[in-house]
């Protein structure tokens, strides 16, 4: 089996680019964030505090998650319930990154995320893959992009959707997702040592996903 793990930042490009090279590669494509956006979800809908450890922990036992690939789509399933769509929403990615600090929600993904890898092919994208997940994959990339950067172009989609929020707002987030992201003590945002650097703030979407290409048939031959 081969996998390929991309970590990175939020709004580097990641999830669009991830999801194009694994339809090209024949990899089945496993977006992590969308499984801690769904434990977010869970937890906000339950009423919770989602950095209330005391609190999501009783949880986990309660959660099923199903990743399922329709028609080249990763859905995600809670419980049953489709939540693809709600999963989206900026509240659920704060929510994501506070319950992905508390270890205990870290452990209950690992063996799934783990268990994936070694069915299938996968290209894997999230924040601790080439660091913690899958220590040996085949290629391992990290890719980023200066906060103003990708708040630009999370700015830009917002517009696109009719979400009408301002530039310094969205930039405070992106810093601030990064710092949660980058500062927490269980399996923090970090470069893995062997993975490649590819820097996205000044490349569009086509040299981008060049540049992964490159990597991939480079290290993969
Ligand atoms: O990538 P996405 O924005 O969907 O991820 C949501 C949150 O889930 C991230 O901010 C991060 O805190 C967390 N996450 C993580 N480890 C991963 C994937 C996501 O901690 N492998």
């Amino acid at each position: 089996m081969h996998s390929i793990a991309i970590d990175g930042p939020a709004g580097a490009g990641k999830s669009t680019l991830a999801r194009r090279l694994a339809k090209e590669l024949g990899y089945i494509y496993v977006d992590t964030g969308a499984m801690y956006r769904a434990i977010g979800l869970y937890a906000l809908r339950a009423g919770a505090d989602p950095a209330d450890r005391a609190a999501v922990e009783p949880m986990l036992p309660e959660i099923s998650l199903r990743l399922e690939n329709q028609a080249g789509e990763q859905k995600i399933f809670l419980n049953g319930e489709d939540v693809s769509a709600a999963i989206r929403a900026e509240q659920v990615g704060m929510a994501a990154s506070a319950v992905a600090a508390i270890p205990a929600v870290r452990a209950f993904l690992l063996e799934l995320q783990r268990g994936m890898a070694r069915a299938q092919n996968v290209l894997m994208d999230g924040r601790d893959i080439g660091t913690v997940i899958l220590p040996d994959a085949s290629v391992k990339i990290f890719l980023t992009a200066s906060p103003e950067a990708r708040a630009r172009r999370r700015w830009l989609e917002n517009q696109a959707k009719g979400i009408e929020e301002a530039y310094e707002t969205v930039l405070e987030d992106v810093k601030k997702r990064d710092y949660q992201d980058s500062h927490r003590a269980a399996a923090p945002l970090r470069q893995a040592e062997d993975a490649v650097r590819v820097d996205t703030s000044e490349l569009d979407f086509e040299q981008s996903f060049e540049a992964l290409k490159k990597i991939v048939a480079e290290k993969l031959g």
